[in-house]
């Protein structure tokens, strides 16, 4: 497995507890929007702890950006994350994913989940193709939701923020006939819990599992 030690050029804190890292892009390295990798700090103790990120940069672009949600009460990676500093470097692996764009749909996503769907939605709104794509955005309260202007600067009405410690529903079916079809195509991301009652909820309106694109 190939290994690129890069040094981290920006830090930015998108809200509480995620931050967006920009850091060096190394020669050669492709990846399509939704695409991750494996990323480890470059410290004693920390190389082998490889943990997966998603890109939320455009391919073109001359440096990488990730979006990482750190978990300050829990000693793993992204408590480390949430302490590095520019000059620091990160450790990138090999190019992997499942979830890429295929035709106009709806996005369901949990948390830090909405990752690979800042990828996407960048690359369609320089194509000036984001459609009649939709995005069902799931926080636990409006503190939490990720790049929020973004979402609503590019998807205006389609943009839909749900705050479940706030009052909101959860995802279930009920919820989500409001805004779906059984034959649209679904793209899926979050925690596993998460995406388990998404898919419930789009088989329970007639959906098919075939039409559901998610990280296998
Ligand atoms: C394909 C893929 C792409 C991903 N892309 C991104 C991304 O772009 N951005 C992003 O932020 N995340 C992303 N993730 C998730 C990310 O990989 C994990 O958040 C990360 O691995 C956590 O690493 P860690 O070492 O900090 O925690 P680990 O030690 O690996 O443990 C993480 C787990 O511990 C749980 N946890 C948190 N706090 C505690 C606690 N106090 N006690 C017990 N358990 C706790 C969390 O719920 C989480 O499930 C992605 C995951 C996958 C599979």
């Amino acid at each position: 497995m190939e290994e690129h030690k890069v040094p981290v050029r920006a830090i930015e804190n998108l809200t509480h507890d995620v931050k967006r890292l920009t850091i060096d892009k190394p020669a050669g390295y492709h990846f399509t929007p939704g695409q991750a990798t494996e990323v480890a700090l470059d410290q004693d103790g920390w190389r082998e702890e490889g943990r997966p990120f998603t890109f939320t940069s455009l391919p073109d672009e001359d440096q990488l950006e990730l979006v990482v949600k750190c978990y300050r009460d829990h000693k793993g990676v992204t408590q480390k994350i949430d302490k590095l500093n520019i000059g620091d470097h990160l450790l990138l692996h090999d190019v992997w994913g499942a979830i890429h764009y295929s035709k106009p749909g709806v996005f369901i996503a949990g948390g830090a989940g909405v990752t690979p769907f800042i990828a996407i939605f960048r690359q369609l709104k320089a194509q000036g193709k984001v459609g009649p794509n939709k995005l069902l955005f799931f926080n636990h309260t409006q503190q939490d939701v990720i790049m929020r202007s973004f979402w609503e600067q590019t998807l205006g009405d389609n943009f839909h923020s749900f705050h479940t410690h706030e009052g909101d529903d959860r995802i279930h079916a009920a919820l989500l006939k409001k805004y779906a079809q059984a034959g649209d195509h679904f793209y899926l991301c979050g925690p596993d819990g998460f995406v388990e009652a998404a898919q419930e909820a789009i088989q329970a309106i007639g959906g098919s599992t075939a039409a559901i694109t998610l990280e296998a």
